[in-house]
């Protein structure tokens, strides 16, 4: 009897070891697993017409939600790309682009859509890419006393990032803040400009302010003093977060109306955008995985 139950606790032991051995070799498979696991890409479009069409070519989606947000996570060549659709405006980009790089961690960041043009030379269908985003909304007047009017063309640029101290009073705070576009974005997208066909790619500089710049004197101020090729609503808000974060960023915009050439509004030309941005992905994908 005796024998028999030091036979049994035996077995007990090498049960428990094997179980412990089991265990560890689970849990070094599931670091493994956590190891290789890559980085997914980011795209971000403001308007369903500028979102839903990347996200139909992915592979494999799955929807999420926060707030207002919709994340379409998905495949392109088997790498992960999680499509955003974020909502107009910088508070809306702003908030999306933090919420998508706490909960995603991701490789990189491109932010997309339709623009209004300031460069005479671009036409409806070009694409920018954003060499530089600026905030064009971030502003000081003038100082003016009651009755002595508003003067635009004198507001000061105001770089919100330049000091922890007053914007207002200091003056190391009057300058143009841009936001570089990532290099390796940026290669990406010059290595397959040829797949758009319906107007031209150029690299450029992006402004962005929750204002639709209709009045073409102020269009053509921006242009001059600040170099902006295109306007939009959300590129510098996503670039500073970016930025914060040091996530590789690049903002990629077609023209859908030009004001200063008589370019009419066409919204065809946001599907065009997101086109090119998919080869734009695939190309950076490839450069990733060699
Ligand atoms: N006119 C369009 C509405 C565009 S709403 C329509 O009627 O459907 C604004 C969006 O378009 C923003 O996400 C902004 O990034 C982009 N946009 C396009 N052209 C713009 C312009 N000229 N000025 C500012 N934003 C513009």
């Amino acid at each position: 009897m005796k024998h028999i139950s030091s036979i049994a606790f035996l077995l007990m032991i090498t049960l428990f070891l094997s179980f412990l051995t089991g265990c560890q070799s689970s849990s070094e498979n599931g670091k493994a697993a956590e190891d290789n696991q890559q980085q997914p890409i980011i795209i971000q479009g403001p308007m369903p017409i500028e979102a839903e069409n990347f996200a139909s070519k992915l592979e494999d989606v799955e929807e999420e939600k926060s707030g207002n947000f919709v994340f379409y996570k998905g495949d392109v060549n088997d790498y992960p790309v999680i499509v955003m659709k974020t909502g107009k405006g910088m508070e809306n980009t702003a908030a999306a682009t933090a919420l998508a790089i706490e909960k995603f961690d991701p490789e990189a960041i491109i932010n997309q859509g339709t623009s209004g043009g300031h460069d005479p030379n671009l036409h409806v269908f070009d694409i920018v890419l954003g060499k530089r985003t600026v905030n064009i909304g971030s502003l000081k007047t003038g100082d003016r006393d009651d009755g002595e009017g508003i003067a635009p063309t004198e507001w000061k640029p105001m770089d919100l990032m330049a000091s922890e101290g007053s914007a207002g009073e200091d003056p190391d705070a009057e300058n143009i803040r841009y936001f570089k576009g990532d290099q390796d974005l940026l290669a990406a997208a010059n290595a397959v400009k040829d797949t758009h066909e319906e107007g031209k790619v150029v690299e450029g500089t992006i402004g962005s302010a929750d204002v639709w710049n209709n009045e073409v004197d102020r269009i053509q101020w921006f242009h001059e003093n600040y170099g902006t090729s295109v306007e939009e609503m959300e590129g510098a808000a996503g670039a500073q977060i970016a930025k914060a974060y040091e996530v590789p960023y690049l903002g990629i915009r077609t023209l859908s109306n030009n004001k200063v050439n008589g370019g009419e509004y066409n919204p065809d030309t946001a599907a065009a955008n997101q086109d090119y941005v998919y080869e734009v992905v695939k190309q950076y994908i490839s450069t990733q995985t060699q």
